[in-house]
C-alpha cells in the first residue's frame, strides 16, 4: 500500500479533504480496521479495468489497490522549532512515501488564514521551510557524528560526509534534499536518513466550490502549479468541501453529480491516480473464481518481486510467471481463450513486469 501523508497550514482545508477521503473509504467496506486510527485513511485507487475482469471471471470478491493517507495537522511556521504540535508530527512525514501539500486558493472571510491573507506561494515555502530546517537538524547532527569518524579514513564515511556538506549548502538555500541529484551510491547512503525533503510532493490546490470550472484562470492556482512546475512536483486542483459531498453519494449518484459539474473524474480519483504516476507505480492483476485482484508495484519491477508482494514465498520459490495481457485477455473472453491464440505467456525470473498484466505465479513452497 501506498502511504501519503496531508500536510498544510492549518485552515487550508486538510481535514475537509482527509474527511472526503476516510468517507470514500469507509464506502469501500473492505478495510473495517482502517478505521481504528483517526488519522490514518484508506481508500480505493479507481480502476475500471477491474470491474470488468469481474464481469467475465465472477469471484467471490473484489479487491482494489489501496492507498493510505495519513493526515499530519498541526505544521505552523516555527513546527521546526517545537510550536504546534512540533516535531511529534514531523515525525509522521518520515514514514510516508509522498507528501500531500494542501494549499489554500479559495478567499472565505469566514475562514481565516493563520498569515492574514491568502497567498500560496507564501504559504508553500512556510511549510517547505519547516521541513528543510529539520532535516537540516538530522543532517547537522549526522554531520557532527560522521565528521568524528572521518579519522579512520573510511572511504564511506568520506562519501558520506561529503554528501552531508552539499545537503547543508542546498539546505542554506531553503531548498529540499529532493532539488539535488544523486549517484547510486549517494541514494543508498540517504536511505538512512529519512530526510522530509526527499519526498516527493503532490501539490493540491483547494478552491471553492464555484471556483472549480475558472480554476485555470484562478492566479492563486496559477502560482502553485508555477511552483509544482518548477520543482518538477505535480499539482491537482481539488475543490475539498465538494469531496466531501461527492464522497457521501451512491456510486450512481456520483456519476450524475460529477456530469452536473462537467468532471470527469472526482478531484479525489484524480489525486490518487496523480499520486501513483508521481510516484512511478502500476498495477498488475491476479484473477481467479476466489478474487479478483489489483496489486501495486514499481514500474520495471520484475516478475519474482512482483510475486513476492502477494506472498514472500511466491518469491522465494518462484518458478515462472503465466503471463496475459488485460486487453488480451478481455478480448478474447478470458484466460482459456487468450490461451487458444497463443497470447499467454510463460515468463521467467527476468521478466519486467507491465500495467495490467494479468498473473498467476508457479512456485515452489
Ligand atoms: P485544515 O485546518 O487545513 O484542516 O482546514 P479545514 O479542512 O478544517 O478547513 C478550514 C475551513 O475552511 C473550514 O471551515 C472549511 O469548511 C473551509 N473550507 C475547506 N475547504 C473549503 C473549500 O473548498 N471552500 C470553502 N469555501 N471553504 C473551505
Amino acid at each position: 500500500t501506498l502511504h501519503a501523508g496531508i500536510v498544510g497550514l492549518p485552515n487550508v482545508g486538510k481535514s475537509t479533504l482527509f474527511n472526503a477521503i476516510t468517507q470514500a473509504g469507509a464506502e469501500a467496506a473492505n478495510y473495517p480496521f482502517c478505521t481504528i486510527d483517526p488519522n490514518v485513511g484508506m481508500v480505493e485507487v479507481p480502476d475500471s479495468r477491474l470491474k470488468k475482469l469481474a464481469e467475465m471471471v465472477h469471484p467471490k470478491k473484489i479487491v482494489s489497490a489501496t492507498v493510505e493517507f495519513v493526515d499530519i495537522a498541526g505544521l505552523v511556521r516555527g513546527a521546526s522549532k517545537g510550536e504546534g504540535l512540533g516535531n511529534k508530527f514531523l515525525s509522521h512525514i518520515r514514514e510516508v512515501d509522498a507528501i500531500v501539500h494542501v494549499v489554500r486558493c479559495f478567499e472565505d472571510e469566514n475562514v481565516i488564514h493563520v498569515e492574514g491573507n491568502v497567498n500560496p506561494k507564501r504559504d508553500i515555502e512556510t511549510i517547505d521551510l519547516e521541513l528543510v530546517l529539520a532535516d537540516m537538524e538530522s543532517v547537522e547532527k549526522r554531520a557532527d557524528r560522521s565528521s568524528k569518524l572521518l579519522k579512520t579514513g573510511d572511504k564511506k564515511t568520506q562519501s558520506e560526509v561529503a554528501l552531508l556538506e552539499r545537503l547543508k549548502e542546498v539546505f542554506n538555500q531553503g531548498k529540499g534534499a529532493r532539488f539535488l541529484t544523486y549517484t547510486d551510491e549517494e541514494r543508498a547512503i540517504l536511505k538512512g536518513f529519512s530526510l522530509l525533503t526527499l519526498k516527493p510532493v503532490l501539490y493540491v490546490a483547494n478552491v471553492s466550490e464555484n471556483g472549480l470550472s475558472t480554476a485555470a484562470d484562478n492566479p492563486y492556482v496559477q502560482q502553485v502549479m508555477a511552483i509544482a512546475a518548477e520543482e518538477g512536483a505535480e499539482a491537482v486542483v481539488v475543490c475539498a468541501q465538494i469531496e466531501a459531498e461527492i464522497a457521501e453519494l451512491e456510486e450512481d449518484e456520483k456519476q450524475g453529480f460529477l456530469q452536473d459539474l462537467g468532471l470527469e473524474e472526482s478531484g479525489l480519483d484524480h489525486l490518487i491516480r496523480v499520486a501513483f504516476h508521481l510516484l512511478g507505480l502500476m498495477t498488475f492483476f491476479t484473477a481467479g473464481p476466489i478474487e479478483v485482484k489489483a496489486w501495486t508495484i514499481h514500474q520495471s519491477t520484475k516478475a519474482p518481486q512482483a510475486a513476492g508482494v502477494i506472498h514472500t514465498d511466491f518469491e522465494h520459490g518462484f518458478i515462472r510467471a503465466e503471463v496475459v495481457a488485460y486487453n488480451d485477455f478481455v478480448a478474447n473472453n478470458g484466460l482459456n481463450g487468450a490461451k487458444d491464440k497463443g497470447l499467454v505467456r510463460l515468463e521467467g525470473k527476468e521478466y519486467i513486469m507491465r500495467d495490467g498484466d494479468i498473473v498467476h505465479f508457479r512456485f515452489n513452497v
